[in-house]
């Protein structure tokens, strides 16, 4: 039985850094990956989804040539290097990951699934490896629900998707949520047919409504065709590939398509992992159990990023990793409740948003202000030619505190950060009424939107 300080199963966006700090404090790590390293951001989520958005966005702005002054002959997509951009940017991260691993004095790397024998104990290729604290950072997979004929017909995930070398000519996605709409937007804009398919009434269904029906237009516009309200979907063998069920309330009751994408949501990777050898909990989803720093029900065992439920981000995760890190290492008592809700929608152009959305403010009772500012009103939007999408904030009416915003529109992933800092800064929306913004961006219009802060209708 081979002894470490601390064993972390699992290179995801938080058992790399982490591995890292016991490391750089002189402690013996084993950290233990059964796949590529870096997990999913790396090779099936964000650096890939992001590559391909940024080669679909460059062939849309290059269809729409005449527009800024340019004329190109047809744009011609060579999806096999598409794919080869992609495929690179990944290798060259899962690599940069396992490289600073194996270069990690104090750090053994163990490449194979690891398993709990008991509450200390891990068994890894019939080795068995001992640590004091163990740190599960298994992460998450594409979620293949039970519906009608699911194992009839060839289906993609994320992750199947990142091999496919072709251009569907009817590319059919069941999920209109984040993952899916990414992929809607990439594919439409590469060339195929493009079908979302959602059970929900609208898209996106956690954000607010006008921001679902914002994202439904900049895709509509482009010719995505959006199924809502499909209450029974199954899926059945056609002759053009997969027929996709729907009994939708509007519309043919099936869409025909060459390729299913299935974007329902995720599933933890915990099922496999000898959890009860351990006694560690779950909750009926499977996702570990964890307090405000992480830690399981059983002591000395953490779980951090997408397996613990509390976030399913690669920010999440890696906060995590900060939690648990300055909690450990620094007597620094962070917790997963002093973080404030942030994330993307790369569409294009993005969705940023933090905090609550407007219909959680409404739920909460609470006396707030709110301000909506479409993007057409922004010049250097206009300046762009890109003037899909609005600025909403809200804010707390007797601390002034901002509550949530919502920016979809040009630069909107990157002009959120600016609302999120005050919000962790805890200080009046005022702060950013005084401040002097450059001109022309979107940020400067913040101050200017947050002037017609008006009560809740
Ligand atoms: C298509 C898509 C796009 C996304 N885009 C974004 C985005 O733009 N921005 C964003 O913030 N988030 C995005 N996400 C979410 C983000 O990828 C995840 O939240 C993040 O990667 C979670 O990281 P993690 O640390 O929890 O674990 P993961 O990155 O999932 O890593 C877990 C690792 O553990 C390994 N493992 C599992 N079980 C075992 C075992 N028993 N033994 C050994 N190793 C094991 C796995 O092989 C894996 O390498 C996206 C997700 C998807 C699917």
């Amino acid at each position: 039985m081979k002894h470490f300080d601390a064993i972390i199963i699992g290179t995801g966006q938080a058992g790399p850094p982490l591995a890292a700090r016991f490391a750089g404090a002189g402690k013996s790590v084993a950290i233990v990956e059964r796949d590529k390293f870096g997990g999913t951001c790396v090779n099936t989520g964000c650096t890939p989804t992001k590559t391909l958005v940024a080669s679909a966005r460059a062939i849309h702005v290059a269809r729409r040539g005449a527009e800024f002054g340019f004329v190109v002959g047809d744009v011609r997509v060579d999806i096999k290097r598409v794919k080869a951009r992609k495929d690179a940017a990944s290798a060259s991260s899962s690599k940069g990951v396992e490289d600073r691993l194996r270069g990690t004095e104090n750090c053994t790397v163990i490449q194979g699934h690891a398993r709990f024998q008991s509450s200390n104990t891990v068994v890894v290729n019939d080795e068995v490896l001992q640590a004091d604290k163990i740190f599960i950072n298994v992460g998450a997979r594409a979620s293949v629900p039970e519906m009608p004929g699911i194992h009839d017909v060839p289906f993609l995930t994320n992750s199947s998707i990142m091999d496919l070398d072709l251009l569907p000519e009817h590319f059919i996605v069941i999920g209109g949520s984040y993952v899916g709409l990414e992929f809607a937007q990439i594919y439409r804009r590469l060339g195929s047919e493009v079908t979302i398919v959602e059970m929900g009434p609208r898209l996106i269904g956690r954000e607010d409504e006008d921001v679902s029906q914002a994202v439904r237009e900049i895709l509509e516009a482009e010719g995505v065709n959006i199924r809502v309200n499909a209450k029974c979907i199954s899926l059945a063998r056609h002759d053009c590939g997969v027929a996709v069920g729907l009994t939708c309330e509007e519309g043919p009751p099936e869409v025909l398509g060459t390729h299913v994408l299935l974007a329902v949501g995720r599933t933890p990777n915990t099922s496999d992992l000898g959890l009860d050898q351990a006694g560690i909990a779950t909750d009926h989803r499977g996702y570990i159990i964890v307090d405000d720093q992480l830690q399981t029900n059983v002591p000395g065992i953490w779980a951090l990023g997408d397996c613990n439920g509390r976030g399913a981000f690669t920010h999440t995760s890696y906060n995590d990793y900060e939690i648990v890190a300055d909690n450990l290492f620094n007597a620094d008592h962070r917790r997963v409740s002093d973080r404030i809700q942030a994330y993307g929608l790369f569409i294009d152009p993005p969705l940023g948003r933090c905090g609550m959305t407007e219909a959680e403010i409404r739920r909460s009772g609470r006396r707030a202000l709110a301000a909506k500012y479409p993007m057409s009103q922004v010049s250097r939007a206009y300046e762009k030619c890109e003037t899909q999408g609005f600025i909403k904030v809200c804010v707390d009416a007797e601390t002034k505190q901002i509550l949530g915003a919502a920016i979809l529109g040009v630069g909107g992933d990157e002009v959120i950060h600016v609302l999120l800092d005050v919000m962790y800064a805890k200080a009046p929306y005022t702060v950013t009424q005084r401040a002097m913004h450059i001109h022309p961006t979107v940020a400067e219009y913040l101050p200017i939107i947050l002037a017609k802060l008006e009560p809740f209708a």
